[in-house]
């Protein structure tokens, strides 16, 4: 068992910028992270509103992120928190590899994950052509057919990207208007490889005659209830998020969705517990957002700790 000032779960822009500043105030800090460094950034192509840097690609974000992180000090092991016990003083944290630690202040920054359809055939060809990860697995499709379902920045983000790589990608979106910012959404309709479904919401992915992958994508329009199936090689989901906070329930508060609930001040019902990024309620959920929680968690955490002392 090894004892630290400040266990951070989740190496993001929230989990790493929370590390840089909890160090800075002197704290021991242990950063566990499940997956890769970065968070969902890490997938994001180009990032172009992080402030004074104009464009930057996810990737290289994550790893400038988690190099500033380590320069200062913080201890990040790559190693998924399975169990937390976290109501007392010393909390306690229970690792995928049965490594155990102890801190006396918590800052759960745990992301959010991609959030699922539940449509036939979503699970069925999941790695089969029904993928999360435009960045991740998009090389699979180069010159071939492939789909985008939702309207937010992330499927805009994920049909400009595919627009390069795929012969023609088909965007299907529940409403007419898209909740993308203008800037992505003005260049997502200048996209001449890009077919626009608006009013349309997937029904089934189906297989392709060729072998058990995805073939065709059924989709029906809400306004005319009219239905095609779209031959296709790949479909991609983004649909938006879904916390991830099971293994927190019955300790720290939670909403309805899933979010653990905790204010600008990241401060959840427990002492020494901080939410902060994508994982606690929030309206704007951006890498500037993340890492400006980030800041304040590590700084009120900085405050708990010193009166502790
Ligand atoms: P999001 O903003 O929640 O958008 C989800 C999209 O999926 C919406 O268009 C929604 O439709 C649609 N949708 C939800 N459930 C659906 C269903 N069951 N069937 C069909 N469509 C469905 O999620 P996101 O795009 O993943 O973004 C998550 C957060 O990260 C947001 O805060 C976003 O701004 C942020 N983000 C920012 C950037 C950037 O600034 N460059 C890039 C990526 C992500 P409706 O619009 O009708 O609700």
């Amino acid at each position: 068992m090894a004892a630290y000032d400040v266990i951070i779960i989740g190496a993001g822009p929230a989990g790493l910028t929370a590390a840089i500043y909890a160090r800075r105030a002197g704290w021991t800090t242990l950063v566990l992270e499940d997956a890769v460094c970065g968070g969902q950034m890490v997938n994001t192509p180009e990032v172009e509103n992080y402030p004074a840097v104009s464009k930057i690609s996810g990737a290289q974000l994550s790893m400038d992120l988690y190099n500033h992180a380590v320069e200062q000090g913080a201890d990040i092991q790559f190693d998924g928190v399975v169990t937390a016990d976290l109501a007392g003083k010393e909390k306690t944290v229970h690792t995928r590899s049965g490594k155990e630690y102890t801190a006396r202040a918590v800052i759960i920054a745990n992301g959010a994950k991609r959030r699922k359809l539940g449509i036939p055939g979503e699970e069925e060809f999941a790695g089969r052509g029904v993928s999360y990860c435009a960045t991740c697995d998009g090389g699979f499709f180069r010159n071939k057919v492939t789909a985008v379902i939702g309207g937010g920045n992330t499927a805009v983000e994920d049909a400009l990207y595919l627009a390069n790589l795929c012969s023609e990608v088909h965007v299907i979106h529940r409403r007419d208007t898209f909740r993308a910012g203008k800037v992505l959404t003005d260049a997502l309709l200048s996209r001449e490889n890009i077919v626009l479904h608006y009013d349309s919401i997937p029904l089934e992915i189906l297989a392709s005659d060729a072998g058990p992958v995805a073939g065709a994508l059924r989709i029906r329009n809400v306004k005319d209830g009219s239905e095609q199936d779209i031959p296709l090689n790949g479909v991609f989901i983004a649909v938006g998020l879904a916390p991830d906070n099971q293994i927190f329930a019955g300790q720290v508060e939670l909403d309805k969705a899933g979010y653990i609930i905790a204010g600008e001040d990241t401060h959840t019902n427990l002492e020494g517990v901080y939410a902060a990024g994508d994982t606690r309620t929030k309206t704007l959920r951006q890498i500037v957002t993340a890492a400006g929680d980030g800041a304040v968690a590590a700084t009120e955490a900085n405050h708990y700790l010193a009166s502790q002392a």
